[in-house]
């Protein structure tokens, strides 16, 4: 039987059938949310969000200013700003 804890909404329900036949539920972890872009809200690629040490360095969000919260286009938007408001664009 299920214990009570992993029956909240929390966890994922999975039917799954064992090898006699019976089938059952399984409830495992819900995979964690897509990153969004703090600006407009679209989906970030390539941006992981499993816990820091289950993926490599290589795979991490990209290291540039505001990698992985902003997306390319508001981040070009938000240079462009900045520059402007400085005053020192020519
Ligand atoms: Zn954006």
């Amino acid at each position: 039987m299920t214990k009570p804890s992993q029956k909240t909404h929390g966890r994922r329900k999975l039917a799954v059938s064992l090898p006699s036949g019976r089938r059952t539920f399984h409830f495992e972890p819900r995979a964690p949310a897509k990153a969004q872009c703090a600006r407009c809200g679209r989906e970030l690629h390539g941006v992981p969000t499993a816990k820091p040490q289950a993926y490599a360095r290589s795979s991490r969000a990209p290291g540039r200013a505001y990698g992985g919260v902003l997306c390319p286009n508001c981040l070009s938007a938000e240079i462009r700003g900045l520059v402007r408001a400085s005053g020192t664009a020519t």
